[in-house]
């Protein structure tokens, strides 16, 4: 991160400039030579600034353009805030609307996909515009709020739906409204009996972390239940003033998620990954959702394989505690909703035994509370008994002779110094013989 004073451009600001939020969307960078006032730019960008009227408008808080790195053109803030021309390339199956959030739409401005949450969009302006973006469609036409009657009649429809509990405020970014306008619809919300839950979705921490300021936490707090989702995507970007903008919140009793888009070149790695999610619980936000990128029109030089984000939660998922494991999605093109995606854990099933695998490769038996009858073992009237004394593989654990196999070169092990092996064929003897394997063996 750049000290600002240290940019021509910026020369003149005074921190009370700088700090004000206002001030940051004022002036945020919408044209080339801005840009160029800031940070090196490469003929495809400076094609890309020009096209990108035709598919979305640039806009960069000043903020957020001190967090990239002026000479590096895959640097992974610049990447997501710098327009670029592969966004004018289609690939197969890219639409404008890949969600069908307009299909589902019962009035302009509100999705009604699942039975009791909609999707409010309260304005079309972002503080940046995200090259990313799968609501590129809408985002950025007019950079200004919804007009009011469109807000009243989204409101009506509330009104009017009793399953209607939660309400996900969005844009645009509903943070780009000053504070008094805000506070007029979170209460015209409070006041719907059925409205249970109000949640946020905004980046503004992540762009412009001067606009969580002490009134707007008193003011959202006035408003709970009332959750934050936001949308942090590379570790660089939880700057000390990031991390205070969430504390803010977190100190207001505002619980704070991340989703993060899995975005190709820009953080398709475990590492980077697992330094994110580590870095938003150092900064007490709970993540919350991976989104595999939506085939939206433009977004392909973005999109990663779904095989590579099973490969980066295979290595989130027992290296990280629970709470900072994300859940992995697919948002279904034509309006399906979110798929969770998980690499596979469950190997194999008889009618007593369930076979699993965990992190590290360890395979291990659950046995079934209640065997059911005519499943393998002693019982078998197929052949005896016999299937039950199968010894070969996964049969070991299936058919009671181990509860666990492990892989030879076991970190895990090697730290506590015993020979697990010995252990666990205590325990699968103590099991046949309907004994407690409390003990040795336990942990
Ligand atoms: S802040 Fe959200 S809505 Fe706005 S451009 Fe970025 S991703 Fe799209």
């Amino acid at each position: 991160m750049r000290d600002y004073r240290e940019i021509p451009l910026y020369r003149d600001v005074t921190p009370e400039q700088w700090n004000d939020w206002r001030w940051q969307l004022a002036h945020r960078i919408t044209s080339v030579d801005q840009l160029k006032q800031v940070i090196d730019l490469v003929p495809e960008e400076e094609e890309g600034i020009r096209a990108s009227l035709l598919t979305l408008r640039m806009a960069i808080t000043p903020y957020y353009a001190t967090l990239i790195d002026p000479h590096d053109p895959a640097c992974p803030v610049r990447r997501q805030a710098v327009p670029s021309v592969l966004e004018l390339e289609r690939s197969p199956g890219e639409t404008t609307d890949p969600l069908h959030e307009d299909l589902d739409s019962p009035v302009p401005g509100l999705t009604h996909r699942y039975p009791d949450r909609v999707l409010f969009l309260l304005t079309d302006q972002c503080f940046n515009y995200c090259r990313h973006c799968t609501r590129k469609r809408l985002v950025g036409v007019r950079d200004q709020p919804a007009p009011r009657e469109r807000v009243e009649r989204a409101l009506d429809y509330i009104r009017a739906t009793p399953e209607i509990r939660d309400v996900l405020v969005s844009g645009g970014d509903p943070l780009t409204m000053a504070d008094a306008r805000l506070e007029w619809l979170l209460g015209e919300l409070r006041r719907i009996p059925h409205v249970e839950v109000i949640r946020i979705g905004t980046r503004a921490p992540v762009v412009v972390p001067m606009r969580i300021t002490p009134h707007l936490c008193r003011t959202l707090a006035r408003y709970h239940p009332l959750w934050v989702n936001t949308h942090f995507n590379h570790p660089v970007e939880l700057t000390p003033a990031a991390r205070a903008a969430v504390g803010m919140l977190v100190d207001h009793g505002i619980p704070v998620g991340n989703q993060t888009v899995l975005l190709r070149g820009i953080n398709d790695c475990p590492v980077v990954m697992r330094d994110l999610m580590r870095a938003l619980v150092r900064a007490r936000v709970r993540p919350y959702y991976i989104y595999q990128c939506d085939l939206t029109w433009g977004l392909g030089h973005f999109r990663t394989s779904v095989r590579k984000g099973l490969e980066i939660m295979e290595m989130l998922r027992g290296h990280l505690s629970g709470f900072a494991v994300p859940t992995y999605v697919v948002d279904a093109p034509g309006g399906g909703g979110k798929i969770p995606l998980s690499p596979q854990y469950l190997l194999a099933m008889s009618d007593d035994t369930v076979i699993l695998r965990n992190f590290e490769g360890v395979i291990c038996a659950y046995r079934e509370p209640s065997p059911a009858a005519g499943g393998a073992g002693s019982s078998c009237p197929l052949c005896g008994g016999r299937c039950g004394q199968l010894r070969e593989g996964l049969a070991r654990l299936m058919y009671g002779a181990q509860v666990t196999l492990e892989p030879a070169q076991l970190e895990r092990a090697r730290r506590r110094g015993v020979d697990r092996g010995e252990v666990f064929a205590k325990i699968a003897e103590d099991e046949r013989k309907g004994r407690d394997s409390y003990g040795d063996g336990c942990w």
